[in-house]
């Protein structure tokens, strides 16, 4: 056998689809899995798919030795400990100057370690983010590879062709930058999306429990939003969500569902990197609180019998009024979240020194991601009018939007308050801009209570200098 140009090791949803994809485009590749049934699993999909040049093995050595050098080898497993393990399985196969690069959803720090002891033992490495789930993985994902640009230039050719392809844009991958970039900017990625699915969630709560509107007219104006300026992957799949039906009893299936969501983890990461960061990322914050009370079920019904009553105004709602209100309210809340995302990868760009392209990544981000959007669009044109923009609310089109709509974006948080629905996304994004866009802020309030307590000074706004008073003895 010929050797192959690449190898692939993890064959679980995300490796088994990465491995077709990369085949389809013509780069013969070999797979290798820990459990080897998922080996010949590969293997037989890829013969079904059209006779694809996937090779399989079932043991590290022959796998490594049947990849052309310098070798490269993919690995798609489980993040953390799974990775050292299989790490180790290949490193004892590989020689000077291959190249391991993880695709999974790893923590940076991670990366930037095993970067390091790679480094040692002559090997490169790629921290590579993958984004588009298994149907991106298949078809063509989003991918975010960061730290060995060595390594990266040893496949730059096969991810311009296994990325998705955007008509005008290119294709959804470029060299993110040095270190743990790929998996930071991955992560981000992620939290933004926790952002978007949340604030998908409020609209649909607004417009469902104060509107009344039924999940056939639900999907009609998912449908409809999903032509305009909100158009994206995860309002169409909402859309659809609406329109199944549920194959084990009455009614739609949305509804059966139960309100508890999951997490693996890069939201939380997200929030706590804000957090080191001091950038305020209240939306995507709010996300991801949302999901921990989503998970209080038990708790939840409880309080439900105490504090039971009707919540709702009982006021007549202009359901055209509203839907296009909840459109406006969520496309402004969306510019807050995108902004705060942004505003945490560039904090840290700046912190590690890894210069990274804000506009760039919103253009990988247009295809094959689950936040791909015409909204990125936008986004990377702010960043091309100007790479150092101190926030996306004040890029000239954006705050434009903004405005427009902010009258909207009040009326439906008002609303939402008023009826008793929680809208913490859309609430904590107008608090966001109402709190960005004011030149003083109750903070002088804090730091004078901060002086009195503790006598950590303060600023005055007409001299220089750092000040103190002693306020009790005053009062
Ligand atoms: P996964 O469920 O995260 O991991 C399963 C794979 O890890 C299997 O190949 C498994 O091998 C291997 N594995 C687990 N423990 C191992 C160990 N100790 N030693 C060697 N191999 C081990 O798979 P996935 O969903 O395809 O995801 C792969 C990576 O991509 C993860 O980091 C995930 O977070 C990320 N990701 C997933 C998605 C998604 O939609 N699923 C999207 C983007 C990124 P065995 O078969 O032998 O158990």
């Amino acid at each position: 056998m010929a050797l192959t140009r690449i190898g692939l090791a993890g064959l679980a949803v995300m490796g088994q689809n990465l491995a077709l994809n990369i085949a389809d485009k013509g780069f013969p590749i070999s797979v290798y899995n820990r459990t080897t049934s998922k080996v010949d699993e590969t293997v037989q999909r890829a013969k079904v798919e059209g006779n694809l040049p996937v090779f399989g093995f079932h043991d590290p050595a022959s796998f490594v030795s049947s990849i052309q050098k310098p070798r490269v080898v993919i690995m798609l497993v489980k993040a953390g400990a799974p990775v050292d393990q299989t790490i180790a399985t290949l490193a004892a196969h590989l020689e000077q100057g291959d190249c391991i690069v993880d695709g999974g959803n790893e923590w940076y720090e991670n990366t930037e370690r095993r970067e390091k002891a790679m480094e040692g033992r002559g090997l490169l490495y790629l921290g590579m983010g993958v984004s588009g789930g298994e149907e991106g993985a298949r078809n063509g994902p989003s991918l975010m590879p960061g730290g060995s640009f060595e390594a990266y230039k040893y496949i730059k050719d096969i991810l311009l062709k296994v990325a998705a392809q955007v008509p005008d844009s290119g294709p959804c991958v470029t060299y993110i930058g040095k270190g743990g970039s790929g998996n930071f900017v991955k992560m981000v990625h992620n939290g933004i999306e926790y952002g978007d699915m949340q604030l998908i969630s409020e609209a649909y709560d607004v417009l469902k429990s104060v509107g009344k509107l039924t999940n056939s007219e639900l999907q009609q104006v998912f449908s409809e939003w999903n032509k305009g300026e909100l158009l994206s992957f995860l309002i169409e799949i909402t859309a659809d969500i609406f329109g199944i039906k549920d194959e084990q009893g009455e009614g739609y299936l949305v509804d059966k569902v139960l309100d508890k969501t999951g997490m693996k983890g890069t939201g939380k990461w997200t929030v706590q990197q804000a957090a080191e960061l001091s950038v305020a990322a209240p939306t995507i914050e709010a996300s991801l609180d949302s999901r921990f009370l989503s998970g209080l079920k038990d708790e939840r019904v409880e309080a439900s019998k105490i504090f039971q009553g009707d919540y709702s105004t009982g006021l007549l709602v202009d359901k055209a009024q509203l839907i296009e209100d909840v459109r406006q309210a969520l496309y402004a809340s969306k510019i807050c979240s995108y902004a705060q995302g942004m505003n945490i990868i560039k904090a840290k760009s700046s912190e590690k020194g890894w210069g990274l392209n804000l506009g760039e990544l919103a253009r990988i981000w247009k295809g094959g991601c689950i936040i791909r959007a015409i909204f990125l669009d936008r986004i990377k044109k702010a960043y091309d009018r100007n790479s150092n923009l101190a926030n996306l609310l004040v890029d000239p089109e954006f705050a434009q939007e903004i405005m427009d709509r902010q009258a909207a974006w009040r009326r439906v948080v008002c609303l939402a308050i008023n009826n008793g629905v929680s809208t913490p996304g859309m609430s904590a994004s107008l608090a966001y801009f109402d709190s960005y866009r004011r030149d003083r802020l109750p903070a002088n309030l804090v730091q004078a209570q901060r002086d009195y307590f503790g006598a950590h000074t303060y600023e005055r706004v007409d001299m220089p200098g750092s000040f103190h008073t002693e306020w009790f003895k005053i009062a």
